[in-house]
């Protein structure tokens, strides 16, 4: 089976262990059984003697489990030194499929998959590690655990709501996004603004009938199109409407928000907790809620005044965000609650606003009123934890609020608006 590979990454385990501290791991039958032969139990090693596992939904007739957590969210099986135990005693194939699969994401592509990267990972964003084009045989193995084989092409991809298009089309639309997304003689948010006026021209494209030559001839005309929409930073910015700001503090929140199994399990304390974060947010008045450990309470106003974030850095950070995701068809379809190509792309595009506001709050929480390098670091871990796997950013609400953000031109605001 083909199997794409973006080119552009570095990846290897630094065993920082913050994915054992935040995610929920579900595990097969399978999965389960094996832990129960690994004998957990009667080893002794767990803390509390507790079960390392938990029923966590499904009826009980097909009860579904996850790894048990430890009260601050860890994973059960991590220890004191944050290593993993089922690593130390049974090796990388001990443990469940999910672990060992982050921070990669499989998504189909032709008849094959393609790769991307979750950025919640320090390391990924640090492009840290070995090239990931060199781990293709580590992947394969990931691959044939994930992917059933298969013969023909996967369905046609989704380009925009109830549009269909060929896998080759999908293709030459991914390197026209991408060929935006590198050009380097236009500052990052110009590129990305151009991205969503391309997305707004694709949206009503019937690509059906049309030959690979006309296809190409039409993106080199949308090229132009977008390039005249958008020829540089704006010197003025129009004003962001009441309504767009009000939608994009509630994006806000949904990013922000911390979700471990420790957060979720809190009962009515901490449902009520959110309830109130998510007013405070909707209110966008008087101090931040904190929403997890780094923010701290401060006026929602010290948040708007210029930030002046290191351009270099965030040039570079945001390009191979974007590049990668775009290669790893990592916005739409399956890896974004089937979302179309189109507005995959556009929801994807509002992070960049998302995390430099994150980058803001962190640092205004360490009272200082520039951005570093490290903020927007943070902030992005932060908000692509998120993205695509929480089920709040995939709601029709959230698709009335991406539309919103594009019909009234207040997402290419956006972009310009936080880094200023
Ligand atoms: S089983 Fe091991 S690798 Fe998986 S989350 Fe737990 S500690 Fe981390």
């Amino acid at each position: 089976m083909r199997m794409e590979l973006p080119t552009i990454q570095n990846w290897s385990c630094h065993n920082c262990a913050g994915c054992c501290r935040q995610h929920l791991i579900e595990i097969s039958e399978q999965e389960r059984k094996e832990l129960d032969r690994q004998k957990w139990g009667e080893s002794g090693e767990i803390p509390g003697g507790k079960p390392v596992y938990v029923w966590h939904s499904g009826p009980v007739w097909k009860k579904r489990y996850r790894l048990a957590h430890q009260p601050d969210g860890a994973c059960i099986f991590l220890n004191e030194k944050g290593l993993c135990r089922i690593h130390a005693k049974f090796g990388e194939g001990g443990k469940p499929l999910a672990c060992r699969v982050y921070p990669y994401a499989l998504h189909p592509a032709h008849s094959g998959v393609t790769v991307s990267l979750r950025f919640s990972c320090p390391s990924v964003i640090a492009n840290a590690g070995r090239a990931v084009v060199r781990q293709r045989s580590a992947l394969e193995s990931i691959r044939r655990q994930t992917v059933p084989e298969r013969t023909g092409a996967w369905p046609d991809p989704l380009i925009s709501p109830g549009s269909r298009t060929s896998w080759n089309t999908l293709d030459h639309l991914v390197d026209s996004l991408d060929q935006e997304l590198t050009d380097e003689t236009s500052p990052f948010p110009v590129r990305l603004a151009r991205t969503v006026v391309w997305s707004s021209l694709i949206r009503g494209s019937d690509f059906s009938s049309a030959k690979p030559g006309e296809v190409r001839q039409f993106l080199a005309l949308l090229r132009e199109t977008t390039h005249a929409e958008v020829p540089t930073f704006p010197r003025d910015l129009e004003p962001i409407s009441s309504v767009s700001r009000l939608y994009f503090r509630t994006a806000i929140a949904q990013y922000a928000r911390k979700d471990t199994v420790a957060d979720l399990s809190g009962g009515w304390r901490n449902r009520y907790r959110l309830f109130k974060a998510i007013w405070a947010f909707t209110k966008g008045q008087g101090m931040t809620p904190v929403l997890q450990p780094g923010f701290r309470e401060v006026p929602f106003e010290c948040l708007e005044p210029p930030f002046r974030p290191p351009g270099l850095f965030l040039e570079e950070l945001f390009t191979r965000y974007f590049r990668v995701k775009l290669r790893g068809l990592h916005f739409f379809g399956p890896a974004y609650q089937g979302w179309a190509f189109t507005e995959g792309w556009q929801s994807l595009v509002l992070i960049f606003p998302v995390v430099c506001w994150l980058a803001r709050w962190l640092a205004v929480s360490e009272d200082r009123d520039t951005v570093t390098s490290s903020d927007l670091e943070r902030a992005m871990a932060i908000a692509d934890h998120h993205h695509g796997y929480s089920a709040a950013l995939g709601t029709a609400s959230a698709r009335r609020r991406i539309r919103h953000f594009v019909q009234t031109g207040d997402l290419q605001r956006l972009l310009f608006y936080y880094v200023r």
